[in-house]
């Protein structure tokens, strides 16, 4: 029921999407002049080898041996098969899931947050910043931080500041610094367009530092393909040939990148996005060249998008409330090569609760959106009678959302 790694089997290489989507990614656009963006105007933002890695067309990327030596510490994730999920369900579906919850944050955003940590050394900064909404990318990046010798400081948006202490106390434990945003409307309860803001302009005005973002950009997905290489060495190893169905949640793209990128040249490998009715980008939001934050100060991105000052209604997924979707991501989809539905967060904790009470482990609200298709897939095979073998990407665990759990189970949901 699990398939196990041994720790010289993290992929030594990462997967690179951008030779293989079904049409050439768009360049990013100057906020300015909206002409391609060149190297030099995104050099007081990143170091030159995450700009290399935003634009190469190299299949294959090695990954260092500094970076492996880190990711080894947690990795290879196990792929679990969720027979007891399925045996409540009475499926004929096969259902696995690539479990990124062990890593020390407690979710997949450390795969990027140790690289990104990494280069920026390499290439002498000393301090980053970026921005948080609920705390998960804030919390790995302090982590990845703390093992690199480099200063962090955090943009967290003010609602969550107030009402989730945890992760703002596990960045500090790393030795992060938080400060909640937006810092110059003290009673806004802010946003990740505008916590970004706050973020890029502290890293552009600061000769020391670089910015860092958590999700979205090209090379922030390709850190992430680690998740799906492992998976399909697992799923070998479980007796599996490919997958029927690829599933993640998705609000930048990067878990959901991570799991189904190595899985594109697969071509009857089906591929699908799950996004909250709430901020329904893929689902709803038109394809379009947009900030990626609420100021207009980061470049323009082609995605799908809800506006870059579209605010979503608090739900407790903070992690998929962003206006947009990476590049590559609604490249897919625009494509027709991935599809995406949306759910309203009853119908997702729903199937969160299902799972622990089957499984054992407590979802992310976020990852709890992957669980609630992934059921209702299953639920589908079991009407048709078919075999289908699903894989899908349990971003994280929900240990520290148990307030959002308390919500659902005394009926307090907000239902949006
Ligand atoms: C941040 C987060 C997400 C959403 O971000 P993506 O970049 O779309 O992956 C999903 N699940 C968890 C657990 C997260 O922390």
């Amino acid at each position: 029921m699990r398939w196990n790694l041994p720790t010289n089997k993290v992929p030594e290489a990462w997967f690179n999407v951008a030779p293989r989507l079904p049409e050439p990614l768009e360049p990013p656009l100057h906020p300015a002049t909206r002409e391609p963006v060149g190297p030099d105007d995104l050099a007081p933002l990143f170091p030159m080898a995450l700009i290399g890695q935003e634009v190469s067309r190299d299949p294959w990327i090695d990954i260092p041996g500094e970076v492996l030596d880190v990711l080894r510490l947690w990795r290879p994730t196990p792929l679990v098969r969720a027979r007891r999920l399925e045996e409540h369900l009475g499926t004929p579906a096969r259902i696995y899931y690539k479990d990124e919850s062990v890593s020390p944050a407690g979710s997949h955003k450390p795969n990027t947050a140790v690289p990104q940590a990494f280069y920026n050394r390499a290439e002498g900064t000393r301090r980053l910043a970026t921005e948080t909404g609920a705390g998960q990318w804030g919390s790995a990046l302090a982590y990845a931080c703390a093992l690199f010798g480099l200063e962090c400081k955090v943009y967290m948006v003010r609602a969550s500041y107030e009402q989730k202490p945890y992760r703002r106390i596990m960045m500090e434990v790393w030795g992060g610094s938080v400060e909640p945003s937006p810092v110059d409307e003290p009673g806004h309860p802010g946003s990740l367009g505008s916590a970004i803001s706050d973020a890029v302009r502290d890293a552009a005005g600061r000769e020391d530092s670089h910015y860092s973002l958590g999700s979205v950009l090209n090379h922030v997905l390709l850190h992430q393909t680690v998740i799906g290489l492992e998976a399909k060495e697992q799923l070998a190893a479980a007796g599996e040939q490919l997958p029927d169905l690829v599933v993640g949640s998705c609000g930048g793209g990067s878990n959901l990148g991570g799991i189904c990128l190595p899985f594109v040249p697969e071509e009857e490998v089906g591929l699908l996005a799950v996004e909250p009715s709430a901020c329904p980008t893929l689902t709803a939001g038109a394809f379009n060249y947009d900030f990626g934050d609420t100021a207009g100060l980061t470049p323009l991105l082609p995605m799908y998008t809800l506006g870059h000052d579209f605010i979503p209604p608090s739900i407790h997924a903070g992690g998929l409330r962003y206006h947009g979707d990476a590049p590559i991501i609604s490249n897919l989809v625009k494509a027709g090569r991935m599809k995406a539905v949306a759910y309203p967060q009853e119908k997702v904790f729903e199937a969160a609760v299902t799972f622990a009470r089957t499984q054992g482990t407590i979802p992310a609200p976020e990852t709890s959106h992957a669980i609630r298709a992934v059921i209702d897939e299953a639920l589908g095979a079991k009407e048709e009678g078919v075999e289908k073998v699903i894989l899908f990407s349990y971003s994280g665990h929900g240990l520290l959302d148990l307030g959002a759990y308390d919500d659902y189970l005394a009926g307090r949901l907000e239902s949006v």
